[in-house]
């Protein structure tokens, strides 16, 4: 039986420890949550509904304003169109977020959820980040709990961790000073898990937070879990600068190294002992880093990704098909399954060697 880590001993572990020792102990806390040696990974897409947004945060290149001229809000034939080819390659999930449009209203929301569920009931959507759901309630005057009550009714499945960023309000003032503040992302999430509509944790790491910020960023997300259970997984990657305000401004800002990467994702496999999954995140960090990262606690590859545009117009440009997936799974001696949103095995895929 394990016993749990605390602060002072997972700081001590991301400062000191070597790598290996650190892939050692992440490897062998991942086979007692994965005995099988099964590596999943799901068949999604991104379908970012809308670029416009308010929050401005410095840290993306994504975000446009009402009046630019390549802002859009995706119509629902065009939403239709790009969950059609998803259906094609056997998709089962829409990753589905915004920007935070300032002006769109809770019945908007519910007419787009429960027009995608009843076309597509095989369909699987796991949508709208802390913030945005945060922003909905405030627009149309309701609480967070009625915002996700309605879209839980409508089709709403799932929630993504998004906007997490570091849950630290020093470091949130600095990199994204309009976006909701810690405790707040952390309330969405736990009046969510109480609706039972599962969710997934997630950091962005490598601006100008401490390791002690990280290490009260896997805390507070741990605490949520002891109370409610309701993460699924856990997903974190590097800020990737590439045209961010936040780049220009701090044009000096170290990029984090894969080493980097590894070393913290080994001690969030480490201290966070009650979420089940942890995913790689080879579309900052490239497929063969993807790949060591199974090494170092992540037992799940994410998505095939047919569309990403957020952190793709902040310069991380990896694509991946799901032939690449099984291969970088079998390669490294696993076995490939293509999952659900619930992280249910849907299929495995036999060895070809
Ligand atoms: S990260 Fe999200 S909330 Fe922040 S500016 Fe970009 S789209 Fe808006």
């Amino acid at each position: 039986m394990h016993t749990r880590l605390t602060k002072e001993e997972a700081l001590d572990l991301m400062k000191n420890a070597d790598l290996n020792t650190l892939g050692r102990m992440a490897s062998a806390r991942k086979k007692e949550l994965h005995p099988k040696g099964i590596t999943t990974f799901v068949i999604d897409r991104n379908i970012n509904y809308t670029n416009i947004c308010w929050v401005d945060c410095k840290f993306c290149a994504f975000y446009r304003h009402e009046k630019d001229a390549d802002a859009y809000v995706l119509t629902f034939e065009e939403i239709d169109a790009k969950i059609d080819e998803l259906l094609e390659i056997g998709g089962t999930q829409i990753l589905f977020q915004g920007g935070v449009h300032p002006k769109l209203k809770i019945a908007w929301y519910e007419d787009l959820v429960e027009h995608i569920h009843v076309k597509y009931p095989s369909i699987t959507i796991h949508g709208f980040s802390s913030i945005e759901l945060d922003f909905i309630a405030k627009v149309s005057r309701i609480t967070i709990e009625e915002v996700l009550t309605r879209l839980k009714a409508k089709g709403l499945a799932s929630i993504p961790g998004a906007g997490a960023e570091i849950l630290s309000d020093r470091v949130r003032d600095i990199i994204a000073p309009k976006k909701i503040d810690a405790e707040v992302w952390v309330n969405v999430h736990r009046q969510a898990h109480k609706l039972d509509i599962m969710s997934t944790a997630t950091m962005m790491y490598g601006t100008v937070e401490s390791d002690e910020d990280i290490i009260n960023h896997f805390d507070m997300i741990r605490n949520l879990q002891d109370e409610t259970g309701g993460f699924r997984a856990f997903i974190m990657w590097s800020f990737q600068g590439k045209n961010t305000e936040l780049l220009a401004r701090i044009p000096d800002m170290e990029k984090p190294s894969s080493n980097r990467y590894l070393r913290l994702l080994a001690v969030a496999r480490l201290y966070l002992d009650n979420v089940p999954n942890i995913q790689s995140s080879w579309v900052t960090q490239g497929p063969y880093i993807g790949q060591m990262a199974l090494r170092f606690g992540a037992n799940d590859l994410g998505s095939t990704m047919m569309e990403e545009n957020v952190v793709s117009s902040a310069g991380a440009a990896y694509s991946m098909a799901k032939e690449e997936m099984i291969h970088l799974i079998q390669d490294i001696g696993e076995i490939a399954a293509r999952r659900n949103t619930a992280y249910e095995t849907l299929e495995f895929f036999e060895c070809a060697q």
